[in-house]
């Protein structure tokens, strides 16, 4: 899909320019309750082996059975990432040994995935995009999880994970860049909590990035890639990109060449590693799992989970952008975190009055995300309520106070008055603003006349004017009409 070289994404070597290929393998948890071929339930956090069926447990003569929630979910996916649904897909067993595998293979899907190819569009900045093509979408187990630091002399082993429902989401080779990779797995990140189909928590393992890398001159074709596991924050998919990059271009510079093989990325390192070579598909004996039949599903189960799907952040930013008149940037901002863009939306409209978008918009994006920001919590979070933000933006529309006011007021419904009414806390504490132009120009004789000197300097070098509003401002509390200190100024001044 990126046909195009950008300069900026190239990586200057001994011998000239490269270009880095990246793909990503996105593992990422499929929010249900149970889990995909047993009830057992998925609650992340429970005692070990509290969560696990006899069929998780891999008891001889235990039979898988669908969860259809997990089905839908995926379908649900697949359509928010406009792919293409395959009615009848197939489940396959994939053989590999692992202490925290019990079955001794992976319930997977091999040649005939539940989705098929599909697009997303990757926001490189709020007004710069570019489309990331999706390989396939597979349903898949998952494992579960070895613990060697528990005994000096014993490993242990929680199977609560073993059997949760995975998407494994393929990408095409598309991205040239860390900052295209990191771009990607934020908006499908994005994608998927707007589709309620991964909780996307890094930090619990939800969503995990396998990140395929090679390296080519401009023009060549694709190089040998090495596929970095299982790498588990954004920050680290790209230092791992850039690291990997680096090192194959070393091996190839040096006349070497690249052994395909998995390799880890460790951050404290700041290194990839070798795991293991690189096995291809039949080493894992795929076929199909005879207990589980075919996996078909009809038209209408498709087109009712489609009419029932969330507005999605790219169709929410372009009626942001037409219903609100908002720029791009703003948009772009605004619908990045679902609950954000909600929050905006019940602001502009409170209590049934709407309000100027892009005034709205101003405050969410800037004093109101720095705020939340500073306390580690999204917007919606921040004790600071829609009713709160209109009441703002209402004072300033109907100029009782100025903008300036407005974010002292906002400082005191931080710190000391958590649920107050911006217009009761203009009233009580006197921040009305003074439009009464006798009461400025009071102000402006008075200090006219106490500093001549200043005044004639205005008159020679009219942008001491700002001096001046600054001293009237001072004098009035900062509560003066700033347009009509302006007005008064310039005339008494003679500028
Ligand atoms: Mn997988």
């Amino acid at each position: 899909m990126t046909t195009h070289i950008k300069p900026q994404n190239l990586v200057k070597g001994a011998t000239g320019d490269w270009e880095v290929i990246v793909g990503l393998e996105i593992h990422a948890q499929v929010t249900s309750r149970s889990k995909l071929f047993s009830g057992a339930s998925t609650t992340f956090g429970s005692e070990p082996n509290s969560n696990v069926s006899l069929v998780d447990a891999a008891m001889p003569g235990m039979l898988p059975v669908i969860n259809e929630e997990c089905v839908a979910q995926a379908v649900r996916t697949g359509l928010g990432l406009h792919a293409k649904i395959n009615k009848r897909s197939v489940f396959d067993r994939k053989n590999y040994f692992y202490p925290d595998l019990p079955q001794g293979y992976q319930i997977s899907q091999y040649k005939d995935p539940i989705v098929g190819e599909g697009v997303v569009t990757v926001d490189l900045t709020p007004t710069e995009q570019i489309e990331v093509g999706i390989e396939r979408l597979h349903l898949e187990q998952d494992a579960g999880k070895s613990l060697h630091d528990q005994s000096a002399t014993d490993s242990f082993v929680d199977l609560n994970r073993s059997g949760v429902a995975l998407m494994e989401i393929v990408s095409k080779p598309d991205m040239r860049s860390a900052d295209e990779a990191k771009a990607y797995v934020t908006k499908l990140r994005t994608i998927l909590r707007y589709l309620g189909t991964c909780d996307g928590n890094m930090e619990q393992g939800s969503l995990r990035a396998d990140v395929n890398v090679s390296v080519r001159k401009p023009g060549d074709a694709l190089g040998t890639r090495c596929e970095i596991k299982n790498v588990n924050s954004i920050r680290f998919i790209g230092q791992a990109i850039d690291v990997e990059a680096r090192r194959q271009i070393g091996i190839l510079e040096d006349g070497g060449k690249i052994d395909q093989e998995t390799r880890l990325f460790d951050p404290s390192r700041g290194e990839t590693r070798s795991m293991r070579s690189k096995e291809e598909a039949h080493d894992y004996r795929y076929f199909p799992d005879p207990d589980l039949l075919p996996l078909e599903f009809t038209q209408d189960f498709v087109d009712g989970l489609k009419a029932a799907l969330p507005e999605l952040p790219d169709a929410k930013k372009a009626r942001f952008m037409a219903a609100y008149g908002l720029p791009p940037y703003d948009a772009g901002v605004l619908v990045a975190d679902k609950e954000t863009a909600d929050f905006f939306e019940a602001c502009v409209a409170y209590g049934g009055t709407k309000r100027d978008a892009k005034i709205v918009a101003n405050w969410v994006n800037g004093d109101i995300a720095a705020f939340a920001n500073s306390q580690g919590v999204s917007v919606p979070q921040a004790h600071i309520t829609p009713a709160q933000i209109a009441g703002l933006v209402d004072l300033i529309a109907d100029g009782t106070i100025s903008g300036k006011i407005a974010k002292d007021v906002l400082a005191i419904l931080i710190s000391e008055e958590r649920d107050g009414d911006p217009r009761t806390i203009v009233e009580t504490r006197g921040l009305k603003q003074v439009t009464d132009t006798g009461a400025i120009e009071a102000a402006v004789d008075a200090i006219i006349a106490a500093n001549p000197e200043k005044v004639e300097q205005a008159k020679a070098k009219p942008s001491m004017l700002g001096w001046f509003v600054g001293q009237v401002m001072k004098q009035t509390g900062g509560r003066a009409n700033p347009q009509g200190v302006n007005d008064i100024l310039k005339r008494k001044l003679g500028i």
